[in-house]
């Protein structure tokens, strides 16, 4: 027997029901003949009521739960691991249905961070499983590509760490792991999802989403009608400094990218620029000024950050007097900058540490593969 006609026996797994919008439930209870309302009771009893199961929609009749439990799954994230504590970043490591493992952080009230202003709760989303980008200060590139994540299990994280935290959150940022860009389809299912009036409600302009620069990706992003925020990581104002950083540069290198940035920005959107500082790497002078004409450019608000140290790589983070001469040969030229201490550093809130050091604890030899 051949592989496909194998493949052929296996179960096909069941859409999660969190992946659909209330167009596509509207969608199934139509072809079904069942009353247009159903799409939205379920979406109530999913985003408003928070239920983990079908069998607890007490208003729909019993026929219809037991048939969308025969066609949907419900399965939600498991949490296996919380680091922090309430008032503090914590960092929550879930494990999916096939066993693969990802991270999401919720971080308390902060002004300035991610450029919002006080009082907001931000949950950091991861959107794959692993990266295939492999930006060299980050360890989710340290172990390699799985897959992408579905739209329900991007929405998920952010229902799961509601109900384990008990806190409302109010502000999202696509940073964990992953290249949210490389999974766009999914992303801006649930982002539909999560932005929708039906959904959990969260404003466009409270959603950020990351990229490490995938060019086609961002001129398509330009013509998203939804007016979210987008976040370029940079972390080199040339060729040469930014290749070494992050390898996607071979492939859409500054021009491309800046190119693609331009278009964005012409559709009236605004974008930032995250920079992350490293000593001796990408923190001279000349590639601050640098950094200084893309900014201006664009007129794109830019992050500074200092380097988080990462178990396994060397770099180091530049002195504080460092740090600010930099922020200052930005701010010299007019470009609007911040310097922001890192939240986290105590509990490896850097992008797929914590994943990282699981994976190894519990399978050592597989971890290294
Ligand atoms: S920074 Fe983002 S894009 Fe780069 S390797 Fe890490 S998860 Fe991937």
């Amino acid at each position: 027997m051949t592989l496909a006609a194998m493949s052929l026996d296996l179960p096909v797994p069941k859409l999660s029901i969190k992946s659909l919008t209330l167009e596509d439930l509207a969608a199934h209870f139509a072809a079904q003949g069942d009353p247009a309302y159903r799409a939205k009771q379920v979406a109530d009893w999913l985003y408003q009521k928070r239920v983990d199961s079908f069998a607890a929609m007490t208003d729909l009749p019993a026929a219809t739960r037991s048939r969308l439990a025969e066609e949907f799954s419900f399965v939600g994230p498991e949490i296996v691991r919380v680091l922090g504590s309430e008032d503090t970043t914590r960092k929550f490591l879930f494990r999916l249905g096939d066993g693969s493992l990802i991270e999401s952080v919720l971080i308390p009230a902060s002004p300035a961070l991610y450029g919002q202003t006080s009082d907001r709760r931000t949950a950091c989303v991861s959107t794959q499983v692993g990266c295939a980008y492999g930006c060299k200060f980050c360890a989710s590139g340290l172990d390699g590509f799985s897959r992408n994540l579905d739209a329900s299990e991007i929405v998920s994280q952010l229902l799961a760490i509601e109900a384990a935290s008990g806190e409302e959150i109010d502000n999202i940022v696509f940073m964990g792991m992953g290249e949210p860009l490389a999974n766009l389809t999914n992303l801006l299912r649930a982002i539909r999802i999560i932005n929708a009036p039906w959904g959990l409600e969260i404003g466009a302009r409270h959603i950020t989403i990351s990229t490490s620069g995938l060019a086609p990706q961002i001129r398509k992003l330009a013509s998203e009608p939804t007016q979210f925020r987008l976040a370029i990581s940079l972390h080199g104002a040339t060729d040469e400094v930014r290749s070494r950083i992050m390898p996607v540069n071979r492939k859409h290198n500054l021009t491309t990218l800046l190119g693609a940035c331009d278009e964005y920005v012409a559709q009236k959107k605004r974008l930032m620029f995250e920079y992350i500082l490293i000593a001796g790497v990408n923190d001279s002078d000349e590639q601050a000024h640098q950094l200084a004409q893309h900014a201006l450019r664009l007129s794109a608000k830019t992050n500074l950050i200092p380097y988080n140290t990462v178990e396994g790589l060397e770099w180091s983070r530049p002195s504080r007097n460092r740090q600010e001469s930099f922020l200052q040969i930005l701010r010299d030229h007019g470009a609007v900058a911040t310097l922001r201490r890192e939240k986290g550093h105590d509990i490896n809130a850097a992008c797929g540490q914590l994943r990282l050091q699981t994976k190894r604890a519990e399978n050592p030899v597989a971890a290294e593969q």
